[in-house]
């Protein structure tokens, strides 16, 4: 090697230097940025499983409330404090639904803090905190969220004529509907109520469902009473201040101090009807009426016919005041 070759390799060594820096330099940078993509891909998850519980929690209320009512109809047992054994069965299925994120090194916590009437008498309100933790990385947030009564492919049963019917007889599920046989008259027999075969095998709605006639005038606005009768044959029901709401239903309470819901309660079409029959008097057919547990809660109504198919009568009795907030003709 002559001196010439000796500073040739000696200047190439000294310009690999800046070379190898600059590889170590984008070697830490790689580094450095896969720890953020890290961090941020853990954020993702989290807000990602926050997000999947805050979509879950009003799925298994509505599965809690549904298997509450059921419960209740097989059982014949009222609850004693719906809301809180309605929260607590919530609590336990988010307990278990949240044991899937384990695996995936997350921690994931839904507290149901209470269960409660909501403005609406068709929805129930939930409060929840929801906690989520990955590594370092932590999310919490607050819920306050409205559950319907009311899904057509998740339709929920009223249980309170399966209650209120338990020592006379019992009812049965028809289709849609809820048949009372004998004992609704056995029942208003027993509370010493004027007419109660009346309503020998009367019906009432099974599912809870809400009237689209708004305002309730409307129901007596067509000829003929087309909108009571489709009301009527739908079995909807209709915001009331005196009558239960779901929570209280479940306890066994036809009324309730909360904003709830009425539903009618029909008699049996028959044929031996006039219609000089409009004399003719039985308790009023609105189910808080029918199931007041106190005697001057209960009022009489008087026969309206609604629908007649050739000899057959539809008909139920109604007081004025329920005749004026559906718009039918009052009874002088
Ligand atoms: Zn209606
Ligand atoms: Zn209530």
């Amino acid at each position: 090697m002559n001196d010439k070759g000796y500073v040739l390799s000696l200047t190439s060594f000294l310009l690999i230097i800046p070379a190898f820096l600059l590889v170590i330099i984008l070697i830490n940078m790689s580094v450095s940025q896969t720890g953020n993509h890290e961090s941020i891909l853990t954020s993702d998850d989290v807000l990602g499983v926050a997000k999947d519980l805050e979509t879950q929690l009003p799925q298994t209320g509505r599965e809690v409330l549904k298997h509450k009512s059921e419960e209740v109809i097989e059982s014949g047992n009222p609850l004693s404090n719906s809301r809180n054994e309605i929260k607590d069965e919530i609590q336990n299925r988010m307990d278990i639904w949240c044991l899937r994120y384990d695996p995936d090194g997350i921690r994931a916590h839904c507290d149901v803090l209470c269960v409660d009437n909501s403005q609406d008498p068709f929805q129930i309100e939930i409060k929840s905190t929801i906690n989520v933790q990955k590594g370092e990385i932590k999310h919490m947030v607050n819920l306050s969220q409205n559950i319907s009564l009311i899904n057509e492919s998740f339709p929920i049963m009223d249980p309170l004529p399966f209650l209120k019917c338990k020592e006379y007889g019992g009812v049965t599920i028809g289709k849609n509907k809820t048949l009372y046989g004998s004992s609704l008259s056995k029942y208003l027999k027993s509370r010493g109520l004027n007419n109660s075969q009346a309503y020998e095998n009367a019906t009432s709605p099974l599912f809870i469902k809400k009237c689209p006639y708004s305002p309730y005038e409307l129901h007596g606005s067509t000829h003929n009473f087309v909108n009571l009768k489709n009301c009527i044959d739908n079995g909807f029901y209709h915001e009331s201040n005196d009558g239960a709401c779901f929570f209280c239903r479940l306890e066994g309470h036809g009324v309730c101090p909360h904003y709830g819901m009425e539903t009618f309660i029909l008699p049996a079409p028959s044929v031996n009807l006039t219609s000089n029959n409009s004399s003719e008097v039985a308790t009023s057919s609105l189910d808080h009426v029918i199931f007041d547990e106190i005697s001057f809660g209960t009022y009489s109504g008087h026969l309206l016919v609604y629908f007649q198919d050739g000899t057959d009568y539809s008909y139920l009795f109604l007081d004025n005041s329920h005749r004026k907030k559906y718009g039918l003709p009052l009874w002088e």
